[in-house]
């Protein structure tokens, strides 16, 4: 029987990168993104069904706890299991911390970090009682190593690989194994929005002197999800081309 695969803020950029990948290992694709809107003129959704599984919508803000108890209900009543989670649906809001009004800090802990309690919580609760599944996180190196300009988003990265070890440590004896990864600078909407010096900036610092591709996130992930990482659980692995070294 095809696994399903929830994938979090997957209309665009890595979530749909990730989507694609895991279709095309076999899993059918739950899809979701806060606006029903970004999957109009979009074609995420035919290019999954063209490689022979099934892709629904599920529209739900991650940030609302009711929201995501609706959409992994929705999920499992459509599909009958929840064999993969990968929680990517983020966003930035910049600014330094001196100057941050607090609604700014807090948007982005609730649609970054909540999100990952909301969503392990749901779908972690639907794994448990299969005995089986895979969640992956999307942390960040700024999680690991901080970014000035980057006060709540850290935060939200950092949190999320306490998270990870929290919820591998709890979920471990019923099968379910939760990793992260922390990407580093990948080409993306999010990322476009950066100044060309910020861009840089960043170049400099990276050992294999250019930017991530989705597609390398998403291979990294497709074999967290696969039985070949049935022993790997509670880890973080930095996907950065080398930021770090
Ligand atoms: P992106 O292109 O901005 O995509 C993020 C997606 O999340 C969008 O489709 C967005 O939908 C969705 N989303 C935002 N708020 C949501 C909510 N409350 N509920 C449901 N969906 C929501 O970002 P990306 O670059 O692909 O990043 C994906 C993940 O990787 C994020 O967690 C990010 O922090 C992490 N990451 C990215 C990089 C990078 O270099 N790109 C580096 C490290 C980590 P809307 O457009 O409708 O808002």
């Amino acid at each position: 029987m095809a696994k399903t695969a929830v994938i979090t803020g997957s209309s665009r950029g890595i979530g749909a990168a990730v989507a694609l990948r895991l279709a095309k290992d076999g899993c059918n694709i739950a899809l979701n993104d806060i606006n029903e809107g970004m999957f109009e003129n979009n074609d995420i959704v035919d290019k999954i069904r063209a490689l022979g599984v099934e892709a629904e919508i599920f529209c739900a803000d991650v940030s609302k706890h009711d929201e995501c108890e609706s959409m992994v209900k929705a999920i499992k009543e459509r599909f009958g299991t929840i064999d993969v989670l990968v929680n990517n649906a983020g966003i930035t809001r910049d600014g330094l911390m001196a100057r941050m009004p607090e609604e700014q800090y807090d948007l982005v802990i609730a649609v970054n970090q909540k999100s990952v309690f909301n969503m392990m919580k749901f779908g972690g609760n639907v794994m448990m009682r299969q005995k089986h599944g895979k969640i992956i996180n999307l942390a960040s190196v700024a999680g690991l190593y901080g970014n000035p300009g980057q006060i709540n988003y850290s935060a939200s990265k950092a949190a999320i690989i306490g998270m990870t070890k929290t919820a591998a440590k709890e979920l471990g004896s019923r099968g379910v194994n939760v990793n992260a990864v922390a990407p580093g600078f990948i080409k993306t909407p999010m990322t476009d929005k950066l100044t060309e010096e910020q861009k840089a900036k960043m170049l400099e610092m990276i050992a294999m002197k250019r930017y991530g591709e989705v597609e390398e996130i998403a291979g990294v992930i497709s074999f967290l999800a696969s039985d070949d990482a049935s022993y790997v659980t509670g880890q973080v692995i930095e996907i950065s081309g080398g930021l770090s070294m």
